[in-house]
């Protein structure tokens, strides 16, 4: 079968591998029918978050994926042949110490696909077949109201950025630095959530014109001083929420002035751990960091996928294009180097 593999720093290649097997009876295979390529992705392809995931050479790249069950094993129950299902990033063992208290994604014994050894090396997702492990606890069925491209937004980006601002005081001020898939996906979860004003920073236009449409006032840094046009419109403040979602030492020392004492930054940037971020804005005017990366997605998904199939979230801005498999090296190199106004990319098998 054709899967997306890493061929080292700067290179992705559409190769010819062994179709997988179940390996387990409580697995299940996926064919896939859209799978869509993820920040972490393009980090992984620059080689720059490598060492974290130990991912190497000849690893499967993809954890974002819906498709249609091809075969079941003999001890799963919810799942046949036929039906469609989309998949979060990763799976989990739902007994240990994290499982009980509903930290999945901090599972003991947590695997995810495409993202190298030190996550259980599963297979990737932007591929024709993917072997689902523990496949009652992992895939959600999906809605026939929503389509396999807008599904890849389940596994990890929406739904992500949904549980970190699920439970958001409404009316609250939200500037969200960043407009990648990430800070638009912020923009819509804080709108839908009743937050306002909200603010969406960054200076590429197209990007910003797309965060206006989704109700954010846009501001260009190149053009304006961003903590004073947020200030200006916060009673002199600064917001009481501030997202980070681009995780540079440089980003984050930029949110912290956005911030009113008292008020939420909220760290949804991965952030390599080596990096020593500053605490010292924090700790006089009473600002919590909020670490935001890999909640528990399986347990938020079928929210998220309820608010889409009933038209209140619409996935259509983060997707800009849609592309076959087998153009995955031309689709990688138009979001890293962000071509034709990437956003995110959709490869269909
Ligand atoms: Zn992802
Ligand atoms: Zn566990």
């Amino acid at each position: 079968m054709k899967a997306v593999i890493y061929g080292g720093k700067g290179k992705i290649n559409v190769e010819n591998i062994d179709e997988p097997k179940l390996r387990n009876d409580t697995d299940v295979l996926v064919r896939v029918k859209a799978a869509s390529i993820c920040g972490t992705d393009v980090r992984l392809y620059w080689g720059t978050m490598n060492d974290m995931f130990g991912y190497e050479a000849g690893d499967a790249m993809g954890h974002e994926f819906a498709g249609v069950v091809e075969e079941v094993g003999k001890a799963v129950h919810n799942f046949k042949k036929g039906q469609r299902v989309v998949s979060p990033f990763s799976t989990h063992c739902g007994h240990c110490y994290y499982c009980e208290r509903d930290h999945i994604t901090h599972c003991e014994k947590l695997t995810a696909f495409g993202l190298g050894k030190h996550w259980g090396s599963l297979g990737g997702g932007q591929a024709e077949l993917v072997c689902v492990p523990n496949a009652d606890r992992t895939l959600l069925a999906l809605d026939d109201r929503v389509s396999d491209e807008h599904a890849t937004v389940l596994p990890d980006v929406l739904t992500g950025v949904f549980a970190s601002f699920e439970g958001m005081r409404g009316g609250s001020s939200v500037a969200i630095l960043g407009c990648g898939p990430v800070g638009l996906a912020s923009v819509m979860c804080a709108r839908l959530l009743g937050a306002g004003p909200i603010f969406a920073i960054d200076h590429h236009e197209n990007r910003l014109a797309i965060a206006a449409k989704l109700g954010a006032i846009p501001i260009n840094f190149d053009q304006q001083d961003p903590v004073d046009a947020v200030k200006s419109q916060t009673g002199g403040r600064g917001a009481d929420i501030a997202t980070d979602t681009v995780g540079k030492i440089g980003s984050v020392n930029l949110a912290y002035p956005l911030v009113r004492p008292r008020g939420v930054l909220k760290m949804l940037g991965y952030i390599d751990p080596k990096e020593q971020i500053p605490i010292g804005p924090a700790s006089l005017a009473h600002i919590t960091l909020e670490p935001c990366l890999v909640p528990p997605i399986r347990r938020y998904q079928p929210r998220v996928m309820k608010l889409i199939a009933d038209g209140k979230l619409d996935p259509t801005p983060l997707l800009s294009h849609t592309m076959p498999l087998s153009e995955a090296p031309l689709a990688y190199k138009m979001m890293g180097e962000r071509l034709d106004g990437a956003i995110k990319i959709v490869l269909k098998p």
